[in-house]
């Protein structure tokens, strides 16, 4: 049986770990060939040898490429397209949350700025390029009406709702994504080009749980969570997935929200 993105051609950044390792792990076995990006050479290596391991069949390579830096991304889209002939599917999806981000007052521009090179611009710069490539993917009938791409960005919770433990310029990234994606959607709607937001709810991946190193943190934010659990980088993975493949075919410009139900809660179950 033929996988959902079979044949397909995707790159994802942030791949060497949570949800962008999940989600190479999942685009591999629904059949598509699969370029690693990380900062993070060894774990992007990492997760290719699991790749090579377990689907043999499709194409997959791994490359270091800092999403703040327009030339690494520009070179790793290039990649793509030597390895692959095509480029299918952009995953958008590294991004950092500062440690010493805070509120107004106690955060320092050079963090803001980290935040934004990376989250915003790297967002920006992955969807630039993989705009130009798609534009060049060549006419296949076999893959039906939806010949152009699909772009996803990973947003977050953040970006629909104020939190009381504030992490500023992360909140402030994700919210660009999100009004990036849709006005980016609506411009190459007629290309052919798909392209989505992903808002995951909290999870149990190193980003986060790093941060929240002590049971009183974890629980400040289990309480507000309706399923009562923090959720798996593979639930999201899922999300993408879907937006990858045609599936979603008539979907662009969304906030696809992986949350378990956190942005519809106003009171939690017991
Ligand atoms: P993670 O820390 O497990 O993985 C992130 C990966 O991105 C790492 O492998 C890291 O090396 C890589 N990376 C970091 N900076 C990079 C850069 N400049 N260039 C290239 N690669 C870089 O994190 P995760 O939880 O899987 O997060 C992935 C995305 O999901 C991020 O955009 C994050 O903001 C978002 N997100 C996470 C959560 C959560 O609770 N974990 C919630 C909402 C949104």
């Amino acid at each position: 049986m033929p996988g959902r993105i079979q044949n397909k051609a995707a790159l994802i950044t942030g791949a060497g770990s949570g949800i962008g390792l999940e989600s190479a792990l999942l685009f591999a076995q629904e059949g598509a060939d699969v370029l690693l990006v990380d900062i993070n050479l060894a774990a992007a290596e990492k997760a290719l040898a699991l790749i090579q391991q377990r689907y043999p069949n499709v194409k997959s390579a791994a490359i270091k490429a800092d999403v703040g830096k327009e030339a690494d991304i520009k070179a790793a889209v290039d990649k793509a397209v030597e390895l692959f002939g095509r480029l299918d599917i952009m995953f958008n999806n590294a991004g950092i949350m500062h440690p010493e981000d805070d509120n107004a007052l106690n955060t320092e521009e050079r963090i803001w700025d980290l935040t934004m090179q990376i989250n915003v611009k790297g967002v920006w710069w992955g969807c630039k390029y993989a705009i130009l490539a798609m534009r060049k993917n060549p006419e296949d009938p076999a893959r039906g009406l939806h010949t152009g791409g699909s772009i996803i960005n990973t947003a977050s919770f953040v970006a629909l709702m104020g939190a009381a433990t504030p992490q500023l310029a992360y909140t402030a990234s994700k919210g660009a994504v999100l009004a990036m994606t849709r006005e980016l959607a609506m411009v190459h709607a007629r290309e052919g080009i798909r392209i989505n937001s992903i808002c995951p709810g909290p999870l149990k991946t190193p980003l986060l749980m790093d941060f929240l190193d002590t049971q009183e943190k974890r629980d400040r934010r289990l309480v507000h969570l309706p399923m009562g659990r923090f959720g798996e980088a593979v639930e999201v993975a899922k999300g993408a997935l879907f937006l990858a493949s045609d599936d979603s075919s008539y979907m662009t410009g969304t906030d696809f929200k992986v949350d378990g139900g956190l942005t519809s809660c106003y009171v939690t179950p017991l």
